[in-house]
């Protein structure tokens, strides 16, 4: 199965907006979202079938029993992520332990032990098409993990389907990094901005390394036609496909707030993304 992944250098760029567009465009069979922290191609896609739900188990947090504390302060000092915190007791700070265990092993009265603890939610949607998301609880902090358990729910779930539409998470960070992983095409959302520039050029340099053909696109290209002249330069210079440039459109807005992606009402917008849609589409089957 081909993977397309949708990348924003940073968040609110459209790129939920695009993906949902294609989805729509290419009734795709298998679909995800990675963007764990903040996902909601649900809403946007309109998925409202039964789905189910698993609890996502992130790292292993301490626990401190204070019958067998005899406060010595080991685990305090061993604890390079500064976890363990003392007031009267000593206690761990769940949003910081990291899980290592360390400060269990060197316990020397055994007082800690190393307990799952609940990270966060995976779903899966399969009534109407394959579609894979999850939730991390706030402070979870095992992000890119969970956007791999959110692909490989799809992949096992979409097994003799020719492609998949996932929508990535913005940032480059860890689930960026996640979502990347086996993608034959990414489609590069940015801005026209100063800052949506360079989040671009940082997006591509890490999107570069997995191999994966790379095209790039531009939403709200008149809010500064200067600056989107000058991406279209940047991806000529460095050989990239660019797809598209979608016009800032009011119609865009009140499509969303009715549930509708952009390809369902005739707007300026709409028109825009069938373009990119058609030309990257074409990208991902020529890719291997
Ligand atoms: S190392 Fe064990 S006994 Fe010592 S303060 Fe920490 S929890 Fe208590
Ligand atoms: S498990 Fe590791 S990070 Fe967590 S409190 Fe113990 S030493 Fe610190």
């Amino acid at each position: 199965m081909k993977q397309l992944l949708i990348l924003s250098g940073k968040g609110g760029t459209g790129k939920t907006t695009i993906a949902a567009a294609f989805i729509k465009l290419a009734a795709a069979k298998a679909y995800a979202d990675c963007d764990v922290d903040a996902p909601n191609l649900h809403i946007v896609a309109g998925r409202t079938d039964k789905e189910m739900i698993k609890d996502y188990y992130g790292l292993p947090k301490a626990i401190i029993n204070q019958e067998l504390c005899i406060k010595c302060g080991i685990c305090k000092a061993y604890c390079r992520f500064d976890a363990i915190e003392f007031k009267d007791n000593y206690n761990v700070d769940i949003f910081a332990c990291e899980g290592c265990g360390v400060c269990a092993h060197f316990c020397p009265n055994k007082a800690i032990s190393m307990q799952e603890a609940v990270a966060g939610e995976l779903m899966l949607f399969k009534d109407n098409g394959v579609f894979s998301t999850a939730k991390l609880k706030m402070g979870s902090g095992t992000s890119g993990k969970l956007v791999s358990e959110v692909k490989k729910q799809l992949i096992n779930n979409s097994i003799g389907t020719d492609f998949a539409i996932i929508d990535g998470s913005p940032g480059i960070g860890c689930p960026v990094i996640a979502s990347l992983s086996g993608a034959n095409t990414v489609l590069i959302v940015t801005e026209p901005s100063v800052s949506g520039n360079s989040d671009m050029e940082r997006i591509i340099s890490t999107a570069r390394g997995f191999g994966a053909k790379i095209a790039v696109c531009v939403n709200k290209y008149d809010t500064n036609a200067a600056n989107t002249e000058k991406i279209i330069e940047y991806c000529r210079k460095n050989c990239l496909p660019y797809v598209g440039s979608v016009p800032y459109d009011t119609e865009a807005v009140n499509a969303i707030n009715k549930g509708v992606s952009v390809v369902e009402i005739d707007c300026p917008s709409g028109k825009a993304v069938r373009a990119i849609y058609k030309s990257t589409m074409k990208i991902l089957k020529e890719s291997i």
